[in-house]
């Protein structure tokens, strides 16, 4: 059984949210407000599996929410719910921290089947074993290493805990965050395109600003490059997207 935090202000979508989580057999805890998720989540240091966190919350919003989680260490699999006709709002749920997200109004079969989705990972997570990000980049591109460790000019990243090690520490990535990596990853020096990142990755067909993409990969290079200023392995192709390369060519910068 499951423990799922739903954060959510509209007390008739909360309700009927928890009436069929509990039914599917998770126990579900309802807060109506981005306070009281932080205060349960971060201050009790409650024990949940997942949360899904609403965006238009009174007070703190869901990407303050996320942020303020995600800075403190907490890695919970959040799943956003945005409003439908903003997907900018998708990109900076991301940013945020977010693991996935659902415009509002949703259809309830979809977001269990995400829900299921997260929890599922979480599960691979904890038990420190399996594929954890494999789901929206199956089939594609090159078989992942054996151990689903990746290693490259002295970093790794294990996508089984979603940990990247580096020679100044270890950085914990959020699911998306190890999905866009692994995407990339994946396509083996070819050029990847902004849109089929947002479509490929992560499920995004709105007509979305694709500039918005490059905040993220701002941040996935603070992690893996050692000057992130030059990147030598998170490459920007002017005009197309980006490409990965494990081993810098001579002469790129
Ligand atoms: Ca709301």
């Amino acid at each position: 059984m499951s423990r799922v935090l739903v954060v959510e202000d509209e007390s008739h979508l909360a309700d009927g949210l928890a009436y069929n989580l509990e039914a599917e057999g998770h126990s579900v805890q309802i807060v109506a407000d981005g306070e009281a998720a932080l205060e349960r989540l971060l201050a009790k240091k409650e024990k949940f599996d997942a949360v899904v966190l609403d965006v238009m919350l009174p007070g703190k919003n869901g990407f303050e929410v996320a942020s303020e989680l995600r800075a403190a260490r907490n890695f919970v699999p959040v799943l956003m719910l945005t409003a439908r006709g903003r997907p900018e709002d998708v990109l900076k749920g991301f940013e945020s921290g977010a693991d996935d997200y659902l415009p509002k109004p949703f259809e309830l079969a979809i977001l269990l089947a995400r829900l299921k989705g997260l929890l599922r990972r979480s599960e691979w997570l904890h038990a420190g074993r399996g594929s954890a990000v494999s789901s929206a980049t199956e089939g594609s591109g090159p078989e992942a290493q054996a151990g689903d460790v990746f290693t490259f000019r002295g970093k790794s990243i294990d996508f089984s805990t979603l940990e990247l090690s580096t020679s100044g520490g270890k950085i914990q990535l959020t699911l998306m965050e190890a999905d866009l990596l692994r995407h990339l990853i994946r396509s083996n020096g070819r050029v990847v395109s902004r849109k089929s990142i947002l479509e490929e990755v992560w499920g995004l067909k709105e007509d979305t600003d694709t500039r918005a993409i490059d905040n993220f990969v701002v941040r996935l290079r603070r992690y893996i490059e050692d000057d992130p200023a030059k990147p030598q392995h998170l490459l920007t192709v002017r005009g197309v997207g980006y490409r990965f390369l494990a081993e810098p060519e001579v002469g790129d910068s």
